[in-house]
């Protein structure tokens, strides 16, 4: 049987690395970091995930700023409120909690925010930055997912990786981390044919398609390492795109939902706002 990777212990350990350099920041005297996160109408999922990072942000000590906005407000309003914190020297990061209300042009309201200071990777300039291999804000779901990798201690270079799911930003962004440290990557969607026997190939399986329970122990090669990024709620209950229970018998090293990718992410978010782009910000 395959070990646990335990996203929440490793949370916990980078959080800690994150709470001492928020400390020496303090102690160099350098202005407290600040993450201003917008939130445009009631969405419960943004609420959630908003509450979440503030509640990370206030235990490491790196302010973070609420800024809600109606739904009907008009969208020159709310580009002027991202200019305003583009513009404003004690913020560090901005964050827009997606989806936006369907009235809203997203690509124009995500590209409106500076890319220095874009820790969600999610503006077209870190975008190209990324895939071009220039110093950027990466993805935080797939910054996350490489450490929970890493954390098994297995040698990346050379290896079959799969990669179930082609999103921006997951499924495109972790085949592209894979293919820095030199993993062979295949990436399967929803067209792609004999999913199953693709999987059955890989050293490292990551599973980001939404489709509770679809990675079946028989997808999975004898020893792999399987990362399960999927968040499904079924019956009330949070569920992995892996059937996780019968898939630990085949993998080496397996993510489990709750207490896996999901725990890494807000923690990349403040990675990516102390280290930022600028040498001293
Ligand atoms: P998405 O934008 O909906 O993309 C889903 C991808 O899965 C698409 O590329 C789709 O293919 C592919 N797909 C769907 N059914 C498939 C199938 N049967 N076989 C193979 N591929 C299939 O979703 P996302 O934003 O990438 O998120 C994916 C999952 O990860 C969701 O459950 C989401 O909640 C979760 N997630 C978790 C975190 C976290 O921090 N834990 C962060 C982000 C997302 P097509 O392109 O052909 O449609």
């Amino acid at each position: 049987m395959g070990a646990t990777i335990d996203g929440k212990r490793i949370a916990a350990e980078y959080k800690e690395r994150l709470r001492l350099l928020v400390e020496e920041r303090v102690e160099k005297r350098l202005s407290p970091l600040c993450i201003a996160s917008i939130l445009i109408g009631d969405d419960k999922g943004s609420i959630f995930y908003m509450n979440n990072q503030s509640k990370i942000c206030t235990e490491i000590g790196v302010e973070y700023k609420k800024i809600i906005i109606d739904k009907n407000t008009p969208q020159d309003e709310i580009l002027e409120v991202i200019d305003r914190l583009n513009n404003d020297s004690n913020t560090h990061g901005i964050i827009i909690q997606l989806p936006l209300p369907d009235n809203l042009d997203e690509e124009v309201i995500v590209n409106r925010i500076s890319y220095l200071k874009d820790v969600d990777g999610l503006t077209d300039i870190n975008a190209g930055k990324f895939y071009k291999g220039e110093k950027c804000f990466v993805p935080c779901t797939s910054q996350g997912i490489m450490e929970l990798i890493k954390s098994t201690g297995i040698d990346i270079s050379g290896k079959r990786a799969v990669v179930l799911g082609r999103s921006i930003i997951v499924g495109k962004s972790i085949a592209q981390l894979l293919l820095n440290e030199d993993a062979t990557v295949t990436i399967c969607h929803s067209k792609t044919v004999n999913v199953k026997d693709i999987c059955k190939e890989a050293d490292i399986l990551i599973s980001a398609i939404g489709r509770p329970k679809f990675v079946k122990e028989d997808f999975i090669k004898d020893g792999a390492v399987v990362i399960d990024v999927g968040f499904n709620v079924v019956n009330g209950k949070m569920v992995g795109d892996v059937d996780y229970e019968n898939a630990i018998n085949k993998a080496s090293h397996i993510t489990p939902v709750p207490g896996g990718v999901g725990s890494m992410t807000p923690i990349m978010l403040i990675k990516n706002t102390c280290e930022g782009l600028e040498d001293e910000y």
